[in-house]
């Protein structure tokens, strides 16, 4: 089946007993006995499971094609539970361009328990192979990577993983499971901030993780997840079902309208380089055709000038809302460098943009008076 009608499959759960076509949300946070003490339907209290966290998860899984499924209250919070599933004295490898909370749980939260890790260009393989210790777990991909948009050969970097014992994870929230799954090339566990792409109306805070296997490592993961509680609300789990069923739709033009932006902006007078997949002049044009269905919808600019001409730029823009996050249907951009704070490694001229579902040519009218 093609993705789109998988994801219209995957969250169709019609109710023999009532007809609903549309699942009710259910809030109860705990299910009945009958009289022998048995529960019905398997559902004993919410946290550990209920109906709509289970059919977000069966779906997340089948989007990806991966064996098992977990839903998270945030992006963050399933990164937290798989680094938490590892051990004291065990070693992470990350890319050096990654969204910034990702090496902050490092830094912050797991190095003083005892997790070292070390970054490294995941696009440089030999670099990447002498970064392996004994101890490395996890290797930790993001592609395409926030914000420079740097691509990442999965194939190669899962194998390097395997032949030292390791599995690779890949934070496949830019690309979408629409334009990008990382099981065909060999990745053990996907991981999406669902607050994005998945839910895709800027209006509710989840994560997932998928795993190509339903292993001892996944079963402990969903140990954690029950055990720690850091799950999202069954309206939240209903929410991101529903974005689900337009994901294709939605990524595939937001995807197009973005390759014309890129195109449009590359060519200006006003604009030193834009960070893009599906630009010629992308470092890893190649790898984006074998890897991706399509470049994505996140691009960044960076502008002539600095920070001020960035700033300044941003500011005359009427159809794009100046905020952070990505993933909705309306068109947002960001001076990265401000988000980051103080620490950050991005360049000052650089702008960060989520293009949404307004037609093209109003959004490049748009960009072109604010740069003139
Ligand atoms: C937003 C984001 C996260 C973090 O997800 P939250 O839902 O904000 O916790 C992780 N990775 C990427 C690539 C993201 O864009």
């Amino acid at each position: 089946m093609h993705f789109d009608t998988l994801a219209l499959r995957a969250t169709h759960q019609p109710d023999s007993v009532t007809g609903v076509v549309v699942p009710p949300i259910y809030l109860s946070t705990t299910y009945a006995r009958n009289e022998s003490n048995e529960l019905p339907a398997n559902y004993l209290y919410t946290r550990p499971n209920n109906p709509n966290r289970e059919a977000l998860e069966k779906a997340l899984a089948t989007l990806e094609g991966g064996a098992i499924a977990m839903a998270f209250g945030s992006g963050q919070a399933a990164t937290m539970t798989l680094f938490q599933a590892l051990s004291p004295g065990d070693h992470v490898l990350l890319s050096t361009d990654a969204y910034y909370g990702t090496p902050a749980l490092l830094e912050q939260v797991f190095h003083p328990w005892g997790l070292t890790y070390t970054r490294v260009d995941m696009r440089d393989l030999n670099a990447v192979r002498a970064s392996i210790h004994e101890n490395t777990r996890i290797i930790w991909c993001e592609t395409p990577s926030n914000p420079m948009l740097d691509i990442t050969d999965l194939q190669a970097v899962s194998q390097i993983a395997h032949e030292a014992g390791a599995i690779c994870v890949c934070d496949n929230t830019w690309a979408t499971p629409v334009l990008q799954r990382p099981f065909d090339f060999g990745c053990d566990v996907v991981m999406h901030s669902t607050t994005k792409y998945l839910n895709g109306h800027s209006d509710v805070l989840g994560g997932a993780l998928i795993f190509k296997e339903d292993n001892e490592f996944a079963q402990r993961v969903k140990l954690l997840q029950g055990l720690s509680g850091a799950v999202p609300s069954p309206f939240d789990c209903w929410l991101i079902s529903r974005g689900i069923k337009t994901l294709g739709v939605r990524v595939r033009a937001q995807s197009s309208t973005a390759q014309a932006i890129a195109e449009f902006l590359e060519g200006h007078s006003a604009v030193e380089k834009v960070h893009y997949p599906g630009l010629a002049s992308h470092a890893s044009h190649a790898l984006v055709q074998q890897q991706m269905k399509g470049p994505g919808a996140m691009l960044s600019v960076q502008v002539k000038g600095g920070a001020e001409e960035a700033i300044r730029f941003i500011g005359k823009l009427n159809l794009f809302t100046r905020a952070t996050s990505l993933g909705g249907v309306e068109s947002l951009i960001e001076h990265r460098a401000t988000a980051e704070g103080p620490n950050s490694i991005t360049p000052k001229n650089l702008l960060r943009i989520s293009v949404g579902l307004e037609y093209a040519d109003d959004l490049i009218a748009d960009l072109a008076q604010a740069l003139a």
